[in-house]
């Protein structure tokens, strides 16, 4: 008899027969006596929607009002999938975010979690019920319905496994688990076993979609082991925990592509000490994470930087560097939302030479042109034309023998 928390993205509740299926799941581990905490998304397809219609009133809607709006598409799914638990003969109820206590800050659309008290659930497992809960939304402390960024379902499955103290918590997605690439574009990536937080992380942060990165990283900081797997089979899936066993010895684990990368440059800005802090804490201030950064030797006195960000961040950066440039006495701004980052990850980089060399060999023979590079201890990333993107990453992927045996 376990406590188990399972997550059922977007896809796994698609439609009337895929909320059945769910359903028909949930109550198989009830039959065997577990308690059970499901988390689920919104029908694929609904968030997007909802941001679409909003936008077409408005192109720069307000967030409080966003998050207003996208907290519907999960208040959806956890009432028809309790709806199809009784259809079944089995004792559910559903809770939205903030009635299952996920208290966050008030930075509406990516809120951070400050505390999950997990409201009523225990009561209800006590007394014998399935408790769905809506993921991806929380309460700010001043009560406004908040959301925990895109993908954030994940982070409220592994923040509600911490909290409850869960024995097991399992993503259920639309891939058997975590591949060595998006098995979409690699069509030969392989399924990984086990994985250590560490590289998902990277991985996640990357672009590998498959996991909300700041799910990961609340994991890494909590100690929550959980597995990824699919909700159409039931073969086991990747377990993601501290430290996975042979670290060492594997160079790289994973590929990744992130399409949705925009760049921002800055030229002939006066070169003096503090351009850099100038803009970026400016940046850091406003919530935009940059991620690449490079600066050109300043010539004539004047200074050159190009850096990245997320592309839903593109105008924010813009408005800020723009003001930035003329607190700093005048400059250039140059944008492009149209940026792709393709990276490699693995522990085993820390301790072995030459990763670099053979990662950049496969992209030059696959013709592709670099932008930009940056590097962690465990992941060597480069920003390239989207075009070529998939192109790269079939070739990194294939440069360090990723694939099926
Ligand atoms: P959910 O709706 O269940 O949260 P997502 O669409 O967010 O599902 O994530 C699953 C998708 O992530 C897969 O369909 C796959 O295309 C993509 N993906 C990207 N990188 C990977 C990877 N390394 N391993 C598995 N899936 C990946
Ligand atoms: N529905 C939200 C999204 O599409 C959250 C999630 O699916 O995890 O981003
Ligand atoms: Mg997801």
């Amino acid at each position: 008899m376990a406590l188990i928390v399972q997550k059922y993205g977007g896809t796994s509740v698609g439609n009337a027969d895929r909320i059945r299926n769910v359903a028909k799941r949930v109550k198989a581990h009830c039959d065997r006596g577990d308690r059970v905490v499901v988390v689920v998304s919104a029908r694929s397809g609904v968030t997007n929607e909802l941001i679409e219609r909003a936008k077409a009133l408005n192109p720069f809607p307000d967030d409080r009002e966003m998050d207003a709006l996208l907290a519907i598409g999960e208040q959806e799914t956890i009432a028809l999938t309790a709806i199809a638990m009784h259809a079944l003969g089995v004792p559910a109820v559903s809770r939205t975010g903030p009635q299952a206590g996920i208290i966050t800050d008030a930075a509406h659309t990516r809120a951070r979690i400050l505390d999950v008290t997990g409201g009523d659930l225990k009561a209800q497992l006590d007394a014998g019920k399935v408790v769905i809960v809506a993921g991806f939304q929380g309460i700010s402390q001043g009560g406004q319905v908040t959301t925990l960024g895109r993908g954030g379902s994940d982070l409220s499955a592994i923040a509600l496994a911490w909290a409850l103290k869960a024995d097991v918590c399992q993503i259920y997605t639309d891939v058997d688990g975590v591949y060595t690439a998006d098995p979409r574009v690699v069509p030969d990536a392989r399924k990984l076993d086990i994985l250590s937080c560490d590289e998902m992380l990277e991985l996640a942060s990357s672009g590998s979609k498959v996991m909300q990165a700041r799910s990961v990283e609340f994991a890494q900081k909590y100690k929550v082991t959980f597995e990824v797997r699919s909700s159409f089979n039931d073969e086991p899936g990747t377990i993601v925990k501290d430290e996975a066993p042979n670290m060492e010895q594997i160079l790289i684990r994973g590929v990744a592509v992130d399409k949705n990368q925009a760049k921002i440059t800055v030229t002939d800005v006066p070169d003096r000490p503090g351009v850099a802090a100038t803009l970026f804490s400016a940046l850091g201030e406003e919530g935009i994470v940059v991620d690449m950064i490079i600066q050109n030797i300043g010539r004539g006195g004047f200074a050159n930087m190009s850096f990245t960000v997320g592309k839903e961040d593109m105008h924010r950066a813009e408005k800020i560097s723009q003001k930035v440039i003329k607190q700093l006495g005048g400059g250039k701004l140059e944008v492009s939302g149209d940026i792709a980052k393709v990276s490699a990850v693995g522990v085993g980089m820390r301790t072995h030479a030459g990763v670099a060399a053979k990662f950049f060999g496969a992209l030059a023979k696959a013709n592709v042109n670099i932008l930009m590079i940056t590097t962690s201890e465990i992941k060597i990333s480069v920003a390239i034309d989207p075009a070529q993107a998939d192109a790269a990453a079939r070739a990194v992927h294939a440069a360090f023998d990723l694939g099926k045996a």
